[in-house]
This record gives C-alpha cells, structure tokens and sequence, in this order.
C-alpha cells in the first residue's frame, strides 16, 4: 500500500478525551474515530488490525473443532422470553420496536438464540459433541462506555456455544476452549492468564476470565505469580487428549477476580513472596452453565436408550475488538504503538527519504515490488512529508520494521532496517534487507 493512496488521518496532538494509552495511540495513529458515545468507525489501520485478530481467532476456534456460522444482530424479544432473560437483562439491553409493533433487541450475546437453532435442527446423541461460533458485532448499552474500543457500546465479539449429552462430556468441551484460549492469546504476543470468574447474566457454575495485566485494567485480580511464566501447550498436546492434566497447571495455581476472591485461601495457598494483587483487562471469558438454557427451551437429544436428556452446554467469549487496545496497552513505548507481528496491520513501513529524486524512487520502487510480491505487507511512505514526520509517523503506528532508503545509503550501496522493538537499526545492502523481510 502507497501512504499517498492510503486513508491514514494521523494526530500530532494528543486527544483530550483519551484517559488510557491505547485510546489515545488508538486515535493518534488514525485507527479509529468515535461516531457516537462507545460507538466508533474503523478506519482502514484499525480495521486491518481487527481483521488479523479475528482470523487468528477463527483458525484457534477451527483447530479446537468449533465450527462457524453467523447469527443476526438483531434478535427477537420472545426468545429471551423463553429463558426469563428478557426482564433479567435490564438496562443494558438496547430494545428496539419494529414497524409492526414486535420487540426486538439487538443482541448482547447469542446462547438464546443458538439454543433455538439447536432445538429445531439436532435430535439425536449421535450429533454430539457441537461446537458452534461466530464472529459478531453486539451491542451493550454500557452505563459508562470508556477507554476507546475497551469498553464500547458495539463492540466485536467471537462468541463459541458447546453442546454436549452429559455433565462430563461439557466439561471436556470446556477444557477444549480453556486450552484453544490460552494458544489464540499467545499467538498474539499476550500473557493471558485464566482466573476463577463470576458468571453474571450468562448463569452456570464453573467460568474464567482470561486476564491481561495491565495497570490500567478495569478489574482488580489477586494470583499466583509462577502463572505469568506458564507457556501454552504446545503442539504435543493435542486436542484429542483428555485435556484435564494440561488444565490443572493453571487451576492448581490460585488467580481469581475480585468478586470471587478467598483471602483466606489465597494466604493459605499462595506463598507470601508469589502473591500478587494486580489490574488486568478481561480479554475472554469460559462459562459452563449445564442445563440453564436447554431446559426452559425444551432442547434435549435422544439418547441410546431412547430417553431424552437436555443438553449440557457452555458458552466462550473473546473480545475481539478489545483486543486492539488491550494489545496496545500492553505494547507500546513513548514513540508509539509497537505491534507483535501477527497482529501487525503491515509487516514493514518502508521510508522514502527524499520523494522525487530518481534514484531513491527507483530503489524504493525496487524494493516495495520484491516485498510485495513475496507476499510480505508493506504499508510505503511515498509522501512529500520530511525525513523527520516520515520517522516519527512510522515509530507511531508501530509496524515491526523499517526499511529506510535514501539518496546518502544509496551512494554507499546500503539501505537501513530498523526493528520497532528492539530499536536496533543496520546498514545493508538493498538485498540482504530484502531477504531478511522475506525469510
Ligand atoms: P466486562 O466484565 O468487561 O463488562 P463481560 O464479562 O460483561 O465484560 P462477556 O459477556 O464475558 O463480557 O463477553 C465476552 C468478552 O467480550 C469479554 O471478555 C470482553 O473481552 C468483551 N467485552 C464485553 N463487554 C465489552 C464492551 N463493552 N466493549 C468491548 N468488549 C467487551
Ligand atoms: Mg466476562
């Protein structure tokens, strides 16, 4: 992508609205722009940010064997009737009427209607276990949106449903999620560490939230701190396995959210020099709730034996427009965002350093054919804008290298490459530049 082609309305100045760092680098670095309260327009480097969090989620969902469809915004009234959710919900359920006078909502979250679909297509055991998901625009008419997309109004949310004949068998399913959750975080360069969580208006009896450590986190967390040196399984566990073993490395360790926090037990458990009391932002959460929604909507199988049994479900959320900040907040320095690569909206921002003389140009040019041909993303400062914004707009929207080409390097034969993290720059030879984005 050319920058001079692109749609990238950057902010020299700090916005005042934004509280925390990832809603103001979120605006400074053209990503996002609020239409209304908790409401926001992605613009095209935040957008291409949401879209590579997204799939890495959708891939981690596929291989835990989840299989996805896409449900409506908009849900009817009588289905959250069925479940006595309706009334539950309160306030912060946008209720909408139709022409004909029917209620309508848009939907905060799905197992209502997912449980409807259930009932009318699966009747038998033999079409267990069922893992279905989606990734879904809801809406929350939170009391006090903030902090950019962390806590919006609508907001993007992948939200997987399990459905299995037995207690037993739900909790395998759960376990299948448990450990597809801590893999899809660690791919996107996070420590995301599974706490014992209340359930709120989902239900059920068994629930984690999946928690980033970050001061400026909206829940307050008290854990064992080894569970921030815990890796993901790794390839060798595999999802066929009885998955508890792997589990019981984190549900060993205490971590827990304050609203199900055991002080008691926390002394007892956690040796005093590992106990830690920290803010984290909520990136996904585990609920297994049994037979809350199967029961009053009458969705049961038929099992071997011919009776009926409902069905035992859970229900899995992952933020993934939160995502995008809660990556920020934990990756970022003074210059900037910093993002881990497999987010990254581009791999490499290549610089220009004097646009219009015929050499530089054609190095560049040069240089963004071979990247982009190679299947390497290249967002390409061609711009008219001085050496000094080129550095300093590239270092703020954070891509994870810089390839910078100017008239003085060519002379010698050398371009520079510089890596966003490390901030470790070297001069080589346009090739060896080349190879190494492309290795
Ligand atoms: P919170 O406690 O932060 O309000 P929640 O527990 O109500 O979240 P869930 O029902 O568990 O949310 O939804 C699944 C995921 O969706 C959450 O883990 C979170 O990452 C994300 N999420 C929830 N509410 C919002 C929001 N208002 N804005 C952005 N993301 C949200
Ligand atoms: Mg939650």
């Amino acid at each position: 992508m050319r920058l001079s082609k692109y749609f990238l309305p950057t902010l020299k100045e700090n916005p005042a609205e934004a509280q925390i760092v990832s809603h103001r680098l979120m605006l400074r670095a053209g990503m996002i722009r609020q239409t209304s309260a908790g409401i926001y327009t992605w613009l095209p480097l935040g957008f291409a940010v949401l879209r590579r969090i997204e799939q890495i989620v959708r891939e981690e969902q596929e291989k835990a064997g989840a299989v996805e469809l896409l449900m409506p915004t908009i849900q009817s009234a009588d289905l959250w009737r069925e479940t006595g959710r309706y009334d539950a919900y309160g306030p912060e359920m946008l209720r909408i009427t139709d022409r004909h006078e029917r209620e309508m909502l848009y939907g905060p979250t799905n197992e209502d209607m997912i449980t409807d679909l259930f009932r009318q297509s699966v009747k038998s055991y033999r079409d267990l276990p069922l893992n279905l998901f989606h990734i879904q625009w809801k809406f929350r008419d939170e009391v006090r949106p903030r902090f950019g997309v962390m806590r919006g109004r609508e907001f993007l949310m992948k939200d997987a449903y399990s459905f299995d004949v037995s207690a037993e068998a739900a909790r395998r399913s759960y376990n299948r999620m448990f450990v597809s959750y801590l893999r899809t975080f660690e791919r996107m360069g996070l420590t995301a560490i599974p706490m014992a969580a209340e359930t709120g208006p989902i239900g059920g009896d068994l629930s984690h939230e999946f928690i980033i450590l970050a001061e400026t986190g909206e829940s307050e967390v008290f854990l064992h701190s080894d569970l921030l040196a815990l890796p993901a399984p790794g390839p060798e566990v595999s999802y066929d396995d009885d998955l508890a073993p792997v589990i019981r490395r984190w549900t060993d360790l205490y971590a827990a959210t304050s609203d199900v926090h055991d002080a008691a037990r926390f002394e007892a458990e956690v040796p005093e020099a590992k106990r830690m009391r920290a803010r984290g932002i909520e990136v996904g959460q585990t609920f297994y709730f049994g037979t809350k929604y199967s029961k009053p909507m009458n969705a049961a199988v038929a099992m071997p034996d011919g009776t009926q049994a409902p069905i035992e479900g859970g229900s899995y959320g992952i933020g993934v427009s939160r995502l995008v900040g809660a990556i920020i907040e934990a990756s970022h320095d003074d210059n900037g965002i910093v993002w881990p690569e497999p987010v990254a909206p581009f791999k490499v921002g290549l610089i220009n350093l004097k646009s219009g003389d015929k050499d530089t140009d054609a190095a560049c040019e040069d240089a963004y054919a071979k990247l982009t041909a190679a299947g390497v993303s290249v967002l390409y400062d061609d711009t008219d804008e001085r050496a000094g914004g080129k550095f300093s707009n590239m270092d703020l929207i954070g891509l994870p290298w810089q390839l910078v080409i100017g008239p003085r390097g060519l002379k010698s034969g050398t371009v520079e490459l510089k890596n966003r993290k490390s901030g470790e720059r070297s001069e080589m030879t346009a090739e060896a530049a080349l190879k190494k984005l492309t290795s």
